[in-house]
């Protein structure tokens, strides 16, 4: 067990920013949060942290990262941009076996494999990386996943895609992939004017915890289906759906409509159709 009250003094963000020189690189997607009772409430989504395994994403200069050790969880972060490590050493020196820092970079490591036990995942990632990892981890088929859950900042626009209902615009591949065996949530709104440099855009934290994965349902097969139905969601599904063989047969089989659009179908009605497909093959 970590002790639970010792919390170090430790010099603002931005006074670690200046001294390491850490300008943010719009390369990397660098945008930095300094708000310190921001970050603590963004560290308190997950739960109680207290000698819990968090996995942190994109660290940078290490706010989140200290919300994160203060909390007493013990963080292995990767960090590609190794101007940040000296400030991240700095602060493993504050929080004395509580942080490993990982230089490289996020998709081409074995998140299980690096974490060893079951791990919280908590990042504020540039756009296309957070939607790169997401499918990731909401996509194997090894369910449930070594995850307990993910804290993620996105754009506003891709939180909201992910936590949509039918029936609306947002609706589409990742609703079904963040919501078939899991649940989804937008936990909080941050305004753009929180971050360093501001980004031209809103963003918000979604946080999944994953669920019971139906039955019979492979996440491959699922995926092609929305792949192929959400592809032209204009079209009626017995059009786009003609791409997977024996997938339009199937809509009457579970009774759906053919006439039907892909943005009207429930998650659980996609569910049912892969089931149905996979009985097929
Ligand atoms: N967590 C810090 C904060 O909230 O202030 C920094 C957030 S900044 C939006 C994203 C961070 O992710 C940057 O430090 C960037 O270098 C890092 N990063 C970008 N792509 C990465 C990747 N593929 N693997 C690991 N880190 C990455």
């Amino acid at each position: 067990m970590l002790p639970t009250a010792r919390v170090p003094d430790l010099p603002p963000l931005r006074e670690v920013i200046a001294a390491h020189g850490l300008s943010a690189s719009k390369a990397l997607g660098q945008n930095f949060l300094f708000d310190e009772q921001l970050l603590t409430r963004i560290a308190a989504i997950p739960g109680d942290l207290q000698d819990r395994a968090v996995l942190e994403i994109g660290p940078g200069p290490g706010g989140l990262t200290r919300a994160l050790l203060r909390a007493g969880a013990r963080v292995t972060a990767i960090e590609m941009d190794r101007r940040c490590l000296p400030a991240l050493a700095e602060l493993g020196e504050a929080f004395p076996d509580q942080l490993r820092v990982i230089e490289g970079d996020a998709l081409s490591i074995d998140h299980g494999e690096l974490m060893g036990e079951p791990f919280a995942v908590v990042a504020n990632l540039p756009y296309n990386v957070g939607t790169a990892l997401f499918t990731r981890w909401l996509g194997g088929e090894k369910w449930p996943p070594q995850w307990t859950s993910l804290t993620l900042m996105f754009q506003l626009e891709v939180a909201q895609r992910i936590v949509s209902q039918p029936g609306s615009s947002a609706y589409g591949r990742l609703a079904v992939l963040g919501q078939w065996r899991s649940t989804a949530k937008l936990a909080m709104k941050v305004h753009r004017s929180a971050f360093t440099p501001p980004p031209k855009v809103m963003s918000a934290i979604v946080h999944v915890t994953p669920g019971k994965a139906p039955e019979g349902v492979r996440a491959k097969l699922l995926e092609r289906l929305t792949e192929a139905a959400f592809g032209q969601r204009r079209k009626m599904l017995r059009q786009s759906l003609k791409s997977l063989p024996g997938a339009v047969e199937m809509l009457e089989q579970v009774g759906i409509d053919a006439t039907r659009r892909a943005e009207t179908l429930s998650v659980d009605e996609f569910v049912q159709l892969a089931r149905a497909l996979e009985q097929r093959s």
